[in-house]
This record gives C-alpha cells, sequence and structure tokens, in this order.
C-alpha cells in the first residue's frame, strides 16, 4: 500500500467572475467546490492508475465532512484524524481575463491529543506499507520538523518516504533524508539559498542533495520537463509540447506517478517516464490533480529520458 499524508486539506473554491475591484461587491458567476490539498491530489492520481492507497491526516467540522464524502464519491481510501476546528476552505478567483487570485486560508489548530493520536496512526500505517507520501502545508500550530520525525520512523523500518512540500518544513525534512524530494525551480533557490540561472547549476544543487544522502532529486522545470539526480546518475527528462489547460496540481501528478512506478517495481526510467507523463496528463485538464489513465498511457510514448 501507498500512505499519503495530508496534514493540511481544504475545500478548494473556485469562483469565475468578471473582474476583481478592490472595495466594490462581486458576484460570481459559477462556483465549483472540489476537495483539495496536495496529497488529495496525490491519492486522487495513484487511485486512478489503479494503485492501492490510503490517505490520511486531520479533517473537521462540516468542510471536513464534505472532502470525506467526495474522497468516497471518488473512492480514494482515506482515514482522517477527526478534529475539533474545520477543515480550512481555499478560494481561486478566476476573472475574465483568465488570471487567477487565490486566497488560502492558515488552516485549523490542532490540539496536542490530535497530533498524538496522529502520530500514532502514523506508525501504524507506516507498518502496513511500502512508501509514504508527504505533500503540502501543515495546520498553523504544527512543528516544522513533523515531516522530518515521521521521514526517520519510516527510514528506521525500511520504508521509502516521497516528501514534496516548500519551505522550513522542507529544509527541515532534507535533515532526515527523505527518499525523494520534488522542488520546482523556486524551491531548489530557496531550499539552497542560490540563484539558479543554467542548467548547470540546477544539476550542481541536485548533486550536493544526493551527496547529503538523498538518494532521488527531482527538479520539475513545468513545460521544459524535470533534471533528475538518482543514485549517482544524472537524468534529463523532456516532455512533449502541449496547450496547457491548467498545470497546477502537475507537481502533484509527478509524484503519484512516480510513487506508483516505484511501487511496480518498474526501472528507474520508466518510473521517470510514468511520472512525468502524469505531470503533463494533468496540465491537460481543467481540474487540479487529475489525469486520464488513457492519456498517461499515450504521453508514455513521448516522454524522453537521457542520462546527462
Ligand atoms: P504544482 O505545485 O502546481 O503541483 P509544480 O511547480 O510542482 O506544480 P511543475 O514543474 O509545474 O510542478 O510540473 C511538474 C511536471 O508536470 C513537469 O516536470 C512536467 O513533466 C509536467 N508539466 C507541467 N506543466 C507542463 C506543460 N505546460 N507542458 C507539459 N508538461 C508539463
Amino acid at each position: 500500500m501507498i500512505t499519503i499524508v495530508n496534514l493540511n486539506p481544504s475545500i478548494d473554491k473556485k469562483y469565475e467572475l468578471s473582474n476583481i475591484e478592490k472595495g466594490k461587491v462581486i458576484r460570481a458567476r459559477t462556483v465549483d467546490n472540489t476537495a483539495g490539498g496536495k496529497g488529495i491530489h496525490v491519492a486522487n492520481v495513484a487511485t486512478i492508475l489503479g494503485e492501492d492507497v490510503l490517505v490520511t491526516g486531520f479533517l473537521g467540522g462540516k468542510t471536513g465532512e464534505f472532502i470525506e464524502e467526495k474522497l468516497n464519491d471518488h473512492r480514494i481510501k482515506n482515514d482522517f484524524i477527526k478534529i475539533q476546528n474545520p477543515t480550512r476552505e481555499c478560494l481561486a478567483l478566476i476573472t475574465d481575463d483568465l488570471t487567477q487570485t487565490e486566497i488560502l486560508e492558515p488552516g485549523p489548530e490542532v490540539t496536542e491529543e490530535e497530533k498524538a493520536k496522529f502520530l500514532k496512526k502514523y506508525d501504524e500505517l507506516v507498518q502496513k506499507s511500502s512508501i509514504i507520501v508527504a505533500s503540502g502545508s501543515t495546520p498553523k500550530n504544527i512543528s516544522k520538523d513533523i515531516y522530518a520525525k515521521m521521514i526517520c520512523k519510516a527510514s528506521k523500518v525500511g520504508k521509502k518516504f516521497l516528501l514534496d512540500t516548500s519551505g522550513e518544513l522542507l529544509i527541515k525534512g532534507i535533515e532526515a533524508k527523505p527518499y525523494l524530494i520534488k522542488p520546482n525551480r523556486e524551491e531548489l533557490e530557496m531550499i539552497t539559498g542560490s540563484y539558479i540561472v543554467s542548467e548547470k547549476d540546477i544539476l550542481m544543487q541536485i548533486d550536493k542533495l544526493n551527496t547529503i544522502g538523498i538518494q532521488c532529486v527531482i527538479v520539475s522545470l513545468g513545460e521544459e520537463g524535470s533534471l533528475v539526480g538518482y543514485k549517482g546518475n544524472k537524468y534529463r527528462i523532456q516532455v512533449p509540447k502541449i496547450k496547457a489547460v491548467n498545470p497546477v496540481g502537475s507537481g502533484d501528478a509527478l509524484v503519484a506517478g512516480f510513487a506508483v512506478g516505484v511501487k511496480r517495481g518498474y526501472s528507474i526510467k520508466d518510473t521517470l517516464i510514468l511520472a512525468a507523463a502524469c505531470g503533463t496528463a494533468n496540465a491537460l485538464e481543467k481540474e487540479t490533480g487529475f489525469v486520464r489513465k488513457e492519456v498517461v498511457e499515450k504521453i508514455i510514448q513521448e516522454i524522453k529520458v537521457d542520462k546527462i
């Protein structure tokens, strides 16, 4: 089983409106509510690919109930810790000029007892899983070393931990040496404190991260594909040119494809191909964190992975 940790899920509310004017009443033409959070996107894509996954984290209030219902509707196995405070909502305002303005709530406070319950559940799930994925932010009063602690627990029992987060959570997580990290260019600059200009700069930083003990580093570069460091080798992934509809969540889809490839025992090359194809397939959809299996299968034929 693949366990996916999503500590700070949200109801993602997408509004379509003509324009945004400060201080005015704005009437939305449409509103669309979906279960959101980077881990939930990973779980959705891995489930679509036919893998046995379970998503966990914190859910509370009516918003939490909504997310649980949506996950069940999509047959995504879930086992969240129920908390007193309500799960957050995040708003995306899409105006006629097709720009997107986002308002992200910080997330609920979680009590010490709720945190302890989650960590107990995590220990149980680590035993049952071969791969653990943790994606995204955490509720506001969770300590920034939570992923680092979870990585140490997984590593002790030989389980692979894939970490896709940002900021302090990623910096502390790296210290615990997860199996994989997947920064984009911006996140790589943040964790290394260096300004990235060229491919050479990226490869140098990948090398440093591999050297400190992170086995697989994927730096995703949107339509330019990815650069990868794995067990002393470097790879360049090229993706086909597409007319992107919504690339948000492509990184999550890539992580899902990677986890599925590892779970199935694919070679590193085939794992990277599946991962990149999922990223590109997500960019072709309006829905965030969603792919069509037949589209992924078609794109797989068009991905190029070369050893550098
Ligand atoms: P998010 O945080 O929204 O999940 P990200 O910044 O982590 O995204 P990206 O680098 O944008 O991730 O995309 C991940 C992968 O998805 C890319 O490496 C590529 O394989 C694929 N991809 C993304 N955008 C495009 C695009 N416009 N055309 C083709 N492939 C794309």
